[in-house]
């Protein structure tokens, strides 16, 4: 059956036809003139559409065969180096003059840098001239040739031209890696090479720092809190923070051999980082609950992320390598997905978490757009996923933070209901029993009278007979309110059991008191009640007992003080005041 294609469809599919021929006619750009000349002003080239390149699939090629082939060599057309996922070697050739009015402090500070941190092994094949013969000299780089002759060991691979170079022949770069042939090629005035590695510099350190700082932040709340999440986000960042040393040098720095090391087992650290980051994600979100098919996938990842971690071990860097180049894609796409899910579920810190992703995808985004030229290639776009990183790690701690709030308010309402009566809305007997005895100590040291008041409905039994228990309860509920709009804001009125109420009256004495029950009856008895289908009105009492605490009573005989005036005011008649003897 063919399946036609809707016209919105067919649209979006000729939009993004369109898109990619942009793509493709902008990451062209047009080849240079082939020698590059150094003429000490401030500036860097670079060496790309300037050179020519020739891919060995053989990977045994030696320079003197590479001389042979001549002919083979391609002219490069991009700024920087792009061929991916490569089983090959690459071979790059480049006429490298110095210019007449070249002062040789200049020339011997200029640098030739290849900006691509992890590439295993560079050879540069140098043209020279000794004791009058020419000659060619090799100069090492890379983590797979340790300590080489490279002049920095940090950040990236550099080297410096001999004194002795013969700028009549060309230099060959022969390029070999485990990881992605991504590099650029720069020649360096000493100006611009110190400004670059001054920029690189406050990058690596503002990264690093806000990864340790998260790091050790969340370690010490997990320290207290003992949550796991703190522990797998802990382990994610650590993760970054360890793949970022090893890969900018920031490692080798500390100690060569272990970084070189590190550096060759660098998709370990990745692994385990997108793992956990994975295992946060599902303990984080809940996933089990809030989105359970993210959770089946996200299980699938974290076992991907797993065999990755084995594949590396048994030295499978390649394929590791590309597996894991786009499972780490994936990953941050399902934790998006996952976290809308959540969202949308009803856990309200997902949205930081969203943000968290959506940042470190975005700088992804930006990674990519550079290498096709849609967004300046420059210092900070080329480690662009480095800041993506850090950022990442500091909303992530946002969303743990979130999630601690909304506990909190949740527990603040939980309290708030333990301790309100449902039909009123005002405390109930548990709140009065708790704070009551609080309230007689804070008047004894302040020195300050506190009354309490005791309210029954009267004849609340025949009002429930007659008319009904839920008319009833809107009697109640009115009593309620004329008591809460009749107190002030000290004051703490409580429902002590079925028609009975019972009010703590701080800083009031006997006066005060009866003032404001006597205020509380009249409102109540002008209520007028339509219960049912009674067509007259009908208005209910209370009968009230009044108290002032004499200071030397316990609160137990405070109470039944003012609980016999209660009883004084039913005895007498009912709707009234009395207030207890002291
Ligand atoms: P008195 O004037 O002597 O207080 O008479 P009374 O009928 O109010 O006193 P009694 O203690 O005999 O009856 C209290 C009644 O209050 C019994 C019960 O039906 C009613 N009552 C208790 N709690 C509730 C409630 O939550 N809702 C309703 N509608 N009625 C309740
Ligand atoms: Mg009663
Ligand atoms: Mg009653």
């Amino acid at each position: 059956m063919i399946k036609r294609i809707s016209p919105r469809r067919c649209g979006i599919l000729r939009a993004a036809f369109l898109t990619m021929c942009i793509l493709f006619s902008v990451t062209s750009i047009n080849a240079e003139e082939l020698p590059v000349t150094i003429t000490g002003e401030n500036k860097e080239i670079n060496i790309g559409p300037h050179s020519e390149y020739y891919i060995d699939h053989t990977k045994t090629a030696a320079f003197e065969e590479i001389l042979l082939k001549e002919g083979e060599f391609r002219q490069y057309k991009k700024k920087s180096y792009q061929f991916g996922f490569s089983r090959s070697t690459v071979w790059i050739r480049v006429r490298i003059k110095k210019a007449d009015s070249l002062q040789p402090d200049d020339f011997k500070r200029t640098r030739l840098v290849l900006d691509n941190p992890a590439l295993g092994s560079v050879v540069l094949f140098v043209p020279v001239i000794r004791k009058g013969v020419k000659t060619t000299v090799t100069t090492r780089g890379g983590w797979m040739n340790p300590q080489g002759t490279l002049d920095n060991d940090f950040l990236y691979t550099t080297f410096m031209f001999p004194d002795d170079y013969d700028d009549t022949r060309p230099l060959y770069i022969r390029v070999e890696t485990p990881y992605a042939y991504n590099f650029g090629i720069t020649l360096y005035s000493w100006n611009s090479f110190m400004r670059t590695s001054y920029l690189l510099m406050i990058m690596i350190g503002l990264c690093i720092g806000v990864l340790i700082s998260m790091f050790l932040y969340n370690l010490v709340i997990y320290f207290f809190i003992k949550e796991k999440q703190y522990l797998f986000y802990i382990l994610h960042v650590l993760g970054q923070l360890m793949y970022q040393s090893v890969l900018f040098g920031f490692a080798r720095y500390i100690n060569y051999s272990a970084g070189s090391f590190l550096l060759s087992y660098i998709l370990l650290l990745t692994s385990l980082s997108v793992f956990f980051a994975l295992l946060f994600a599902k303990t984080f979100l809940v996933t089990g609950k809030t989105a359970p098919r993210h959770d089946v996938v996200i299980k699938i990842l974290m076992t991907v992320m797993a065999v990755v971690f084995v594949l590396t071990i048994l030295e499978y860097r390649w394929t590791s390598n590309v597996v894991l180049y786009v499972f780490t894609q994936v990953s941050v796409l399902v934790c998006i997905s996952a976290g809308v899910a959540s969202y949308r579920f009803g856990f309200k810190p997902a949205l930081y978490f969203i943000i968290a992703f959506m940042v470190l995808a975005l700088s992804t985004v930006i990674f990519i757009l550079r290498v096709v030229y849609i967004v300046p290639e420059n210092t900070l776009t080329q480690h662009s996923i480095f800041f993506g990183t850090a950022l990442e790690s500091i909303l992530l701690s946002f969303a743990l933070g979130y999630r601690i709030r909304i506990m909190r308010e949740k527990e603040q309402s939980l309290t708030a209901m333990s301790i309100t009566d449902e039909l009123t809305g005002i405390y109930n007997k548990r709140h009065f029993s708790d704070v009551f005895r609080g309230k007689l100590l804070e008047s004894e040291s302040n020195n300050t009278p506190v009354s309490l008041m005791m309210l029954d409905v009267d004849h609340f039994k025949r009002y429930n007979d007659s008319y009904g228990h839920q008319e009833g309860d809107t009697v109640l509920r009115e009593l309620g309110t004329v008591i809460k709009e009749t107190l002030r804001g000290d004051d703490i009125p409580c429902r002590y059991g079925g028609e009975e109420f019972s009010v703590i009256l701080p800083d009031s004495n006997i006066e005060a008191g009866v003032f404001v029950a006597e205020r509380i009856r009249t409102r109540f008895m002008e209520k007028v009640f339509t219960p049912g289908k009674s067509k007259g009105a009908v208005t209910v009492t209370v009968s009230i007992g009044v108290g002032t605490w004499n200071g030397k009573e316990s609160g137990d005989a405070f109470f039944k003080r003012c609980d016999k005036a209660l009883y004084a005011a039913k005895g007498t008649g009912r709707n009234r005041v009395i207030s207890a003897e002291s």
